[in-house]
């Protein structure tokens, strides 16, 4: 039997603006296109020769059990070592049964959604907000609510109201997934003050934090501000990966939150892949063991912070006095305002078939499918060499 549009489950139609995405992505892999638009590693920033020394320790050492199924919530080896240094680096006091060890950061938002939410169960989320997290929070059923954020990172106020709002017609949102810093796709950071200003209303609210953590580490100018959950450990679940601080390809990342909530999780996991990857938890332990995790962040930030300052010059050099952007302090996008009449996504097919250049454009970023004044950058990925030809290409379109 073929499978019909008229077989899919409902879900199916909700997720389906995502497709449009992969499908204009798919465009940019042309190699002669010079794509701003993928949030990847700089492959140079994976030391090779290092990694095969653990791995070759993995294999003679432990080539068995690597290959084999391992404990549903993670190798307990890697577990102790993420609850040791998210401890000391969140100053929380941390232990093994604390974390969930996953398939990426993606699968813990998932495991996240399918234990806490119920169809039509009201989520609220940044404006804008990662892609892939609307995704998700869309498959199931959720009804997404949105806040707007500034310079100085998730607007108080508005959340406040949006909250009173919700409360008057019995909507308690069931959580809310925010990005605190070096946003994808914004590249905000939020201030200590509004951080603090957000736990307190989530707090009065009663409403779950989700705290994705995904480009904290990469931090390129002055300290960055304490996480959520370090000043709300009770309220806040923090989602993290191992995608930016050692290689995507491992798909492996982790949750942090109390025991319970960890084995309801672990439950969830049962039916997606009952534990991650074993081979690539013991790789990650025994590189990381070597102190290996924090060369890797150190040299990865040298190399982000100037690729992040060459894509600025450039685009001081050759966008439209029209456009607007702040520079990020962390992570690995630039997010740029566009006056208000252009089109962001009219402006994308332009680029890509005149130019022969890619970016994302806004509007997949906001729940409502606003923000086409909007394009994000990544300079992440790009070669260093290829950075201003880019940017000169997207400003030729934008002019
Ligand atoms: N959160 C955010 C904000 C991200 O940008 C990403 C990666 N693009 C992730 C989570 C998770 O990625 P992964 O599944 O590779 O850990």
């Amino acid at each position: 039997m073929a499978i019909q549009t008229t077989d899919r489950a409902r879900r199916m139609k909700r997720l389906a603006s995502s497709r449009a995405v992969t499908d204009i992505l798919r465009l940019a892999e042309n190699p002669d296109v010079i794509s701003l638009a993928g949030g990847l590693p700089d492959p140079s920033v994976f030391p090779l020769d290092r990694i095969r020394e653990s791995m070759d320790r993995v294999w003679r050492d432990q080539g068995r059990e690597a290959l084999n199924y391992g404990p549903n919530p993670g190798f307990s080896k890697l577990r102790d070592w993420i609850a040791e240094r998210t401890g000391r680096n969140e100053t929380l006091d941390l232990e093994s049964d604390d974390i969930l060890v996953t398939s990426g950061g993606v699968e813990a938002l998932n495991l996240v959604a399918m234990s806490l939410l119920d169809e039509d169960d009201t989520v609220l989320v940044e404006a804008p907000t990662y892609m892939v997290a609307l995704h998700v929070f869309r498959a199931y059923g959720a009804r997404i609510e949105a806040v707007p954020i500034d310079d100085e990172g998730l607007d108080p106020d508005a959340l406040d109201s949006k909250l009173r709002e919700l409360d008057r017609v019995g909507r308690k949102p069931r959580l809310m997934y925010v990005i605190p810093s070096y946003q994808n796709p914004s590249g905000r950071t939020w201030t200590e003050g509004r951080r603090r200003k957000v736990v307190e209303l989530a707090h009065t609210h009663d409403v779950l934090l989700v705290e994705d953590h995904a480009y904290a580490e990469l931090t390129y100018d002055g300290p960055r501000p304490p996480s959520l959950k370090s000043l709300s450990p009770e309220n806040v679940v923090l989602i993290h990966t191992f995608s930016k601080i050692f290689g995507p390809g491992v798909r492996l990342g982790w949750v942090v939150a109390e025991p319970f909530f960890i084995g309801q999780l672990g439950l969830c996991k049962l039916g997606t892949d009952q534990c991650a990857n074993t081979l690539a938890q013991r790789l990650v332990y025994e590189y990381a063991i070597q102190g290996q995790i924090d060369a890797q962040v150190a040299a990865s930030i040298q190399i982000y912070r100037r690729k992040r300052d060459l894509m600025e010059a450039a685009m001081k050099k050759h966008f439209p006095r029209e456009t607007a952007w702040a520079l990020p302090s962390g992570g690995f996008f630039i997010w740029v305002r566009l006056p208000e009449h252009v089109d962001s996504e009219a402006l994308l097919l332009r680029a890509i078939d005149e130019q022969k250049t890619a970016f994302v454009a806004g509007p997949p970023f906001f729940h409502d499918g606003s923000g086409k004044n909007f394009l994000r950058l990544s300079f992440s990925f790009v070669p260093e060499a290829m950075i201003e030809e880019g940017i000169a290409r997207v400003g030729k379109v934008l002019a």
